[in-house]
């Protein structure tokens, strides 16, 4: 690729820039600067016999069926489809059906999982996140993003949003997207503040230039956009993203939109639905995040402004019902588009079938009946909704012949899924990111068998707890 050389030859430049690199950061960036196992290559194969979910309302789902794939698209979707020279995939016993889409990760805080706990606030999400983020060098973002990555993929997880609001240099998101793409992963990179960042300081739009002048466009896996830190009111989380006046909200803003690029934006603690609707900044290039605490009438502005929410049930549903309850049901009659995500893994994992399976829960404990919500819409919500969100539906989000090949094999003969009736149900009711036995991104088999195909999985795991490690002995944790 011809941007993998310059890449790595910016990321190198930028830590040695840096100057103050303790002997530690320097010896893991040296490491993390080797060159990844190449990814596989796209072949051309279909897969025979299984049962094929498209999510495209005009391809009907089929029993059993097959899907072609060549050169990273896909070619055909039917039964019994004539691919001859094409190697066969076995289906059968699996669903085949569209990756997940995960619209919002914060991937850069996967290293956290050995010090934040669930039910000890000192040690929460912002307090361990605010402050290790501090002290990360670029080697460090590689690493977490890439065991975030790693995870997502498992998870059969094909399209990842990453939410990277601790670009503390531009050679951070030199390391942030040279992961994600090292793994073969689609996504969209949303360029941040700093963890730390005052909220009276712009956001870094020349470094944000100079990111879009060496990554977009690329081969098609990779865009992107920003992430703002929070509009108008202190929030949960004690303000560790940042919170901004709307004059500062404006200012970031306009920078970024001046360069095309979509912005996304948490809306957690009082909505700021209204204030952005009366700056004028309110627009279809805009995601918020955690559709708590809206009311009717600022649903139908966003309705109106094309804007969409992003839901991460897991982490939501653990708030307090002060700060607002999952508004999927009115979201959904409001007609507003609604996508789902993992927030972050640091104190629970990437897992989309429970995302769903704990959606589906509050929206019948708390609605019911009174807005229907069906398991397929659930699955869609997981799939084609994120790429309607994410501004991809054309190559992403379902089996469409035309668009690449982002494809997932759930096994359905697993002791947790057998005997299956209705795939739907058993995806939402049953499913585990254990039975993901395949996962394909633009063509290329990634996983197969539960395993990946050719990334080390053992080195991810242990460069990152390396890198946690040193982390932690640089903030002289836990004192
Ligand atoms: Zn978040």
């Amino acid at each position: 690729m011809a941007f993998s050389h310059m890449s790595r030859r910016t990321m190198l430049k930028g830590a040695t820039a840096a100057g103050a690199l303790a002997a530690t950061s320097s010896e893991l960036f040296a490491q993390g600067a080797r060159r990844p196992a190449p990814l596989p290559p796209r072949r051309e194969f279909v897969i025979r016999g299984a049962t094929v979910l498209t999510m495209d309302s005009n391809i009907a789902d089929l029993a059993s069926g097959d899907v072609h794939v060549r050169d990273g698209a896909i070619v055909a979707v039917g039964a019994r489809l004539n691919a001859r020279g094409a190697r066969a995939i076995e289906g059968r016993g699996m669903v085949a059906m569209p990756g997940f889409i995960d619209t919002h990760w914060h991937l850069w805080t996967s290293l956290f999982r050995p010090f934040v706990r669930a039910d000890v606030d000192a040690v929460g999400y912002f307090p361990v996140s605010n402050r290790l983020g501090q002290l990360m060098m670029p080697e460090d973002s590689y690493r977490s993003v890439r065991l975030g990555v790693a995870e997502a993929l498992s998870a059969g997880v094909t399209t990842v949003h990453n939410w990277a609001h601790n670009v503390r240099s531009p050679e951070h998101a030199d390391a942030e997207l040279s992961a994600m793409r090292d793994l073969g992963i689609r996504g969209r990179f949303a360029y941040g503040p700093a963890q730390g960042m005052p909220d009276d300081q712009v956001m870094d739009h020349a470094g944000l230039a100079r990111i879009k002048r060496d990554w977009m466009p690329n081969d098609g896996m990779l865009t992107l956009g920003i992430c703002s830190r929070n509009v108008g009111a202190m929030s949960i989380g004690g303000g560790a993203r940042g919170t901004l006046t709307i004059e500062m909200v404006k200012k970031d803003w306009d920078g970024a939109r001046a360069l095309g690029l979509p912005i996304t934006v948490h809306t957690s603690g009082p909505s700021p639905v209204m204030q952005l609707e009366e700056a004028g900044l309110l627009g279809p290039d805009l995601q918020l995040v955690h559709p708590l605490l809206t009311t009717p009438e600022e649903r139908a502005i966003l309705k109106t402004r094309g804007v969409s929410y992003s839901t991460a049930p897991t982490g939501e549903a653990r708030r307090p019902s002060a700060v607002g309850v999952i508004q999927l049901g009115e979201m959904l009659e409001a007609g507003v588009k609604v996508s789902l995500s993992t927030d972050h893994t640091t104190n629970y994992n990437c897992d989309p079938f429970v995302a769903m399976r704990i959606l589906f829960a509050l929206h019948q404990h708390r609605i019911g009946n009174k807005i229907p919500l069906t398991v397929k819409r659930l699955v869609q919500l997981a799939t084609l909704d994120g790429a309607v969100d994410l501004g991809i539906a054309d190559k992403s989000g379902s089996l469409t012949p035309g668009k690449r090949a982002d494809i997932i094999l759930v096994r359905t003969s697993d002791i947790n899924m057998t005997p299956v009736g209705d795939p739907y149900e058993a995806l939402v009711s049953m499913g585990q990111p254990v039975n993901v036995d395949t996962v394909i991104v633009d063509g290329r088999i990634l996983r197969q068998a539960g395993k990946f195909t050719a990334l080390d999985h053992a080195r991810v795991v242990r460069e990152a707890r390396d890198a946690a490690m040193a982390l932690r002995d640089k903030a002289k944790w836990p004192t």
